[in-house]
């Protein structure tokens, strides 16, 4: 609820904080079980921030954000994690980062990287149901079983994506963040990943929350989308009405700029902008979008407008 995000910008001889970058502002986010929702935006614009405060790698500067257990119990996790929730939480949340070449230890085996959850939380004492189970786990996606005694260094940018899914299940999770788990793979295998990720969200009953600057992944793979703009959530709606009806301006854009195979398509309802993002360090007053919206009115440079809606939410005074 009301996530905002800021880092502090340090400088001079004593490191004083002269301003800060601010990742995102508000936010407020809902993700059911066996539910994916999809974060859209440009780079830089908060996305992998948002995913980074929901596994709680960084803690929110403002606003609260709420754990369930299984049974529906609510837990405070906004702050630090208390020792009663800590491990719960670890387990039922993990999160496949970007690029498979930075987040697999290269001093570690295959079978070591997939182990170490499974040892930190202790779930085996037979050393030989372990094994069985990272075996198992492997082969669920789509590797050999062989490939346990062997580093990263020896596997493809696709294979070791498959070893950073199967270290995510490793702990059966209830949800996955998914940074832009394929951008950094070859096309040829980025569909393979996805196809994995959907089987096994049927087999394991998972949540994801999947951000991406890829739409055409992102209505693959969600039910739900965010669109997020300089840190702000500007449309929030189902996968299929956000696609045929698209109301913010900058979603319009977004959608503008998708390929069409369709010659016909390629022109009609089109909007475009010029112009960069503003700098999250000196955002815009009023609605993040007005310096490069074409519907630009007074009213958008002086007062930010207010996500708003039930199941098709937007923040646009064209709107109100
Ligand atoms: Fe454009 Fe105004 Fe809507 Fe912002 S609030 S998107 S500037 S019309």
């Amino acid at each position: 609820n009301n996530i905002k995000k800021y880092f502090p910008i340090r400088g001079g001889v004593f490191l004083k904080v002269t301003g800060y970058v601010k990742a995102l502002e508000n936010i407020d986010i809902e993700i059911n079980d066996f539910e994916s929702i999809g974060v859209v935006g440009e780079s830089g614009c908060g996305k992998t921030t948002l995913g980074r405060i929901i596994t709680k790698i960084y803690d929110p500067t403002e606003g609260s954000l709420y754990f369930y257990d299984e049974k529906g119990n609510e837990f405070d996790i906004s702050h630090k994690l208390d020792k009663s929730i800590r491990g719960i939480f670890r387990k039922n949340i993990q999160m496949i980062f970007q690029n498979p070449y930075d987040s697999l230890d290269p001093r570690l085996t295959v079978g070591e990287i997939i182990k170490e959850p499974l040892q930190i939380h202790r779930v085996f004492k037979n050393k030989k149901e372990e094994d069985d189970y990272v075996n198992e786990l492997l082969e669920r996606v789509g590797l050999s079983a062989t490939y346990t005694t062997r580093y990263p260094h020896e596997f493809s940018g696709g294979q070791r994506q498959r070893i950073a899914i199967a270290r995510a299940l490793t702990l059966r999770p209830r949800l996955i963040i998914c940074d832009e788990p394929t951008s950094a793979l070859d096309v040829s295998v980025q569909n393979q990943i996805i196809e994995i990720l959907k089987e096994i969200q049927n087999e394991f009953k998972i949540s994801y929350l999947f951000i991406s600057h890829n739409l055409d992944l992102i209505h693959h793979v969600s039910d739900r989308i965010v669109v997020i703009y300089l840190g702000n959530a500007i449309e929030e709606a189902p996968a299929e009405e956000l696609f045929e009806n698209p109301m913010h301006p900058y979603t319009k854009v977004l959608m503008s700029s998708m390929p069409s195979w369709d010659p016909t398509n390629r022109k009609l309802g089109k909007v475009s902008v010029t112009g960069e993002p503003p700098s999250p360090i000196n955002p815009p007053l009023g609605c993040p979008f007005h310096p490069r919206c074409p519907y630009k009115m007074d009213v958008c440079d002086k007062i930010k407008p207010k996500l708003i809606g039930k199941e098709h939410k937007i923040a646009c005074h064209l709107y109100e």
